[in-house]
């Protein structure tokens, strides 16, 4: 079900660059390569999960203490406290979910307009 050659698993190898906002035992956060927003980046756990229920009953508590973590580190890296921003795990086909590999994004920088778009 999980696919080794999906490009977080890439990057999370080595084999592709990306630019690293910061790294932990447990997640990577980077910068997305097609921001959405004035900041744009991609926090995900260092190991082999697809989507957010994959990761909740597979991973250990200490994954996904440390992945939580890394959400936290990268917001505070990325100064977006003050004005806030928006988290998104996009699911599956419903949730167009692209990559298949378990990320969060944080949007942030701007105002982010409506949660859907009409
Ligand atoms: P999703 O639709 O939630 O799976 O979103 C996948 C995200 O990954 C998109 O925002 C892409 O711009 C981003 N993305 C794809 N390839 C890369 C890459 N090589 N480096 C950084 N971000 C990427």
């Amino acid at each position: 079900m999980y696919d080794t050659n999906n490009i977080f698993a890439r990057i999370l190898r080595g084999e592709i660059p990306c630019k690293k906002i910061a790294r932990g035992d447990y997640f990577l956060s980077f910068n997305d390569i097609n921001p959405k927003a004035n900041v744009h980046a991609q926090v995900i756990p260092t190991g082999h999960y697809l989507n957010a229920h994959d990761f909740a009953q597979n991973a250990s508590p200490e994954e996904q203490v440390g992945f939580l973590q890394g959400i936290n580190e990268t917001i505070n890296i990325l100064n977006l406290k003050e004005n806030g921003y928006r988290l998104i795990m996009n699911t599956g086909i419903n949730g167009r979910q692209e990559v298949q590999h378990l990320h969060m994004h944080i949007l942030g920088g701007n105002d982010i307009g409506p949660m859907i778009a009409k």
